[in-house]
């Protein structure tokens, strides 16, 4: 009896600050009263420590399978499982070689999550968090995919919803968010007016029993990005990379895969090694790497520019840890521009077969100048993240990419064509 309750108990413990360490009940809040730093979910280390492999193995093909390094879904009855996770990892090796890797690259796929992005993983959790602490609603700012993942999954558990999106978003973006019904409101103004206003809407009563997935329970939102470097070394057969390479945009999602790989350590789950943590951004929203090529800790906000607009958040939550995750280990960081992100876009499409958003363009083109420049060490074992489909943005590529030819119906055609 006592092994079946503490095996479904929450493995968190607490909320605690990223900045001083002060402590606070689980719930929703996410900024600490103390310092006004981001609050993180703590976890009971003989918690985690009782997860085992074969717990993992035993789960459901979904990041479900990782709900003991969780802080909700511990009970199946609870999670909103929507299929997310155990994405491909791809072994690129005509990427590799056409970089002059010796070592292998792997190409962790995430365009192929339900609504074709990362954010499906941190949107499970969110409205799976909000459900157990009783809100009735789902909301969140976003650049796109957030919009897109939110909308999905509360027609799926038909909780309502209202979703905050820049009105010059992706017109893919607008219409994967719109067809799953709820409220779609378009801001006239940049995602960080959109993120502001979501922050004042939230102290308002009428937003009192709705869960903002990025703003009052981000917390638990973050917490689903570390699903991706746990399944990353479930897929190499239980160990890590010695390197990975991925986007950023407020820095979460790569400070979460990093100190998902520390959890892993900690329970014994993978032998220790070391590894290198690299950020991309886009040369027109770029705060964290400028800041990280300045040697400074600060980052200072920019207004973003540019086709990379899942990524374009000019004010980044997570920028100073993701600084401390990328100097911690002796990694880097680089921006590159939109003619770069469009050849990274066809590099990885013509070399693996998959076709990034704009977002997945930033990683590969990093991937390369890191590479060109030996920050990346090409005999060392890599992973690139890919975070959505370029189905999603196929403005940003359109122009360059179309039919080899036109011809007529018939087999002068083809001549005339030269192709034959
Ligand atoms: C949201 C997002 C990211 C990462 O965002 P963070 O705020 O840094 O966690 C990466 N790629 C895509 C496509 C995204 O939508
Ligand atoms: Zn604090």
């Amino acid at each position: 009896m006592t092994a079946v309750v503490s095996r479904s108990a929450s493995p968190a413990s607490a909320l605690v600050c990223r900045n001083c360490g002060a402590e606070y009940p689980l719930g929703p809040q996410h900024a600490c009263f103390e310092c006004f730093g981001p609050l993180e979910i703590g976890y009971d280390p003989s918690a985690l420590a009782r997860v085992t492999r074969a717990d993992v193995t035993a789960g459901p093909s979904s990041i479900w399978r990782y709900a003991g390094f969780l802080p909700v879904g511990q009970d199946p009855s609870t999670r909103v499982d929507s299929g997310t996770g155990m994405t491909p990892l791809i072994r690129a090796d005509r990427l590799a070689d056409e970089l002059g890797f010796t070592a292998p690259v792997w190409v962790k796929d995430d365009s192929a999550n339900p609504t074709h992005s990362f954010k499906d993983r941190v949107v499970s959790v969110a409205i799976t968090a909000a459900r157990e602490l009783g809100f009735d609603r789902i909301a969140c700012a976003s650049t796109g995919n957030l919009a897109n993942s939110v909308a999905a999954h509360a027609a799926r558990t038909g909780m309502a919803s209202i979703v905050f999106i820049p009105a010059d978003l992706e017109p893919a973006k607008i219409v994967q968010t719109a067809v799953y019904g709820g409220t779609l409101v378009a801001v006239e103004g940049s995602y960080d007016d959109v993120n502001r206003l979501c922050s004042e809407l939230a102290e308002t009563d009428e937003f009192e029993s709705t869960a903002f997935v990025n703003v009052n329970v981000r917390p638990y939102y973050a917490e689903g990005s570390k699903t991706l470097g746990f399944e990353v070394a479930e897929q190499l057969g239980w160990r890590l990379p010695a390197q990975y390479v991925a986007p950023m945009a407020s820095g979460s999602m790569l400070t979460k895969i990093h100190k998902g790989f520390k959890e892993l350590i900690g329970t014994g789950l993978v032998p220790s090694s070391p590894w290198r943590v690299f950020g991309a951004q886009s040369a027109g929203c770029s705060p964290i790497a400028t800041a990280f090529a300045a040697g400074q800790d600060v980052v200072r906000p920019v207004r973003p520019t540019g086709i990379a607009k899942s990524l374009n958040i000019g004010n980044p939550a997570d920028g100073p840890y993701a600084l401390d995750a990328v100097r911690s280990t002796g990694g880097s960081m680089a921006s590159v521009t939109d003619d770069e992100i469009r050849a990274g876009i066809a590099l990885l499409a013509r070399t693996t077969g998959v076709f990034a958003e704009t977002a997945g363009g930033v990683t590969v083109a990093v991937l390369k100048k890191l590479a060109e420049s030996g920050q990346l060490d090409t005999t060392a074992e890599t992973v690139v993240f890919n975070t959505g489909d370029g189905l999603k943005t196929v403005d940003a590529v359109g122009a360059g990419v179309g039919p080899t030819a036109v011809i007529r119906p018939t087999v002068k055609g083809m001549r005339e064509a030269g192709l034959l």
